[in-house]
């Protein structure tokens, strides 16, 4: 079997033009929306995943101000440049770029910033209506996850969904939202104590790999045409690898996600829509 390929290009690209259409519709109104994107250091990985989300941004139309901080910047001097985005009007969106350097506290960081402007959807705010199953801004990388198979009509409810890695950022959200009522996954949470992995994924109609540990899913994992979402983005030497075995896996599954231009692409389109509805909100408000 060869797997069919999930782009994560081609599913942004249907999300951004809805969003474009939005955020045209809030500048004939006279408002214009903003994205404010906050790295510290100079991580080369992460230098260029900002410079993805302002070249997305670019391309709806959302205007964004970048600010760059050296990796020694202090905790206060974060929080009061946040401070300042929180008061800004023709700020939006606000995203403070992960990993940060040691030292730094994210969930810290993210606490600062103001839940109606919290374009990763990471806030506690944001994370407690997603778990109470009111509306919010979602995490960007599981919401774009659950579009990019909504796109490809693979379905979620009845599915039996191992989810492996159970981070803030990924894993743990991501399990939420499956297991909502209308998604009706049965999901299952992996991590590094779970005992006998590959027998745990076998039995996946979906697995989701977000783990950071390149080639950690291989043939042995993936039952015979499940779907693979792999979003693991790991740096072996100049290449992004996933945390799937893609030669292997892709001649096993029935569909697979590709790295790059699979879930990647989700996360900056879930970013976007965030940043939109945070306009829309402050629009009325
Ligand atoms: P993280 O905070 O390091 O969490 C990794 C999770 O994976 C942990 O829960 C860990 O378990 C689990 N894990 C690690 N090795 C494992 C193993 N051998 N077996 C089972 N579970 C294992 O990482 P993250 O921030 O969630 O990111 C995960 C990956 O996704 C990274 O490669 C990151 O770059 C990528 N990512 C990509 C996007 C995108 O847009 N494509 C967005 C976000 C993240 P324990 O909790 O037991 O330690």
């Amino acid at each position: 079997m060869t797997a069919r390929i999930l782009s994560g290009k081609e599913a942004a690209a249907a999300v951004e033009a809805g969003i474009a259409a939005r955020v045209a519709a809030l500048a004939a109104r006279g408002k214009a929306v903003g994205l404010a994107t906050v790295l510290v250091g100079e991580d080369p990985a992460s230098q260029a995943y900002v410079r993805g989300k302002h070249r997305a941004a670019a391309r709806v139309g959302i205007r964004s101000f970048d600010f760059t901080l050296p990796a020694d910047a202090p905790t206060a001097g974060l929080e009061a440049l946040l401070d300042r985005l929180n008061a800004d009007p023709e700020v939006d969106g606000i995203l403070v770029q992960m990993p940060l350097p040691g030292g730094l506290d994210p969930v810290r960081l993210i606490e600062r910033i103001d839940p109606a402007k919290d374009a990763d959807g990471l806030h506690p705010i944001n994370l407690g209506r997603l778990v109470l199953g009111r509306p919010g801004l979602q995490p960007a990388t599981p919401a774009g996850i659950l579009r990019l198979l909504d796109h490809y009509g693979v379905a979620t409810a009845g599915a039996f969904v191992v989810v492996v890695g159970r981070s803030f950022l990924v894993g743990r959200p991501l399990a939420i939202l499956l297991g909502l009522k209308g998604r009706d996954a049965t999901v299952a949470l992996a991590h590094t104590a779970t005992p006998d992995l590959a027998a745990l994924t076998r039995q996946g109609d979906i697995v989701v790999a977000a783990a950071g540990r390149p080639g950690l899913i291989g043939a042995g994992h993936v039952r015979p045409g499940a779907t693979v979402v792999d979003v693991g983005a790991n740096r072996v030497g100049s290449s992004l690898v996933g945390d799937v075995d893609w030669a292997a896996v892709s001649a096993v599954a029935g569909a697979i996600t590709p790295v790059p231009g699979g879930v990647g692409p989700m996360t900056i389109a879930g970013l976007l829509e965030n940043t939109v509805k945070a306009a829309e909100l402050h629009a009325v408000s």
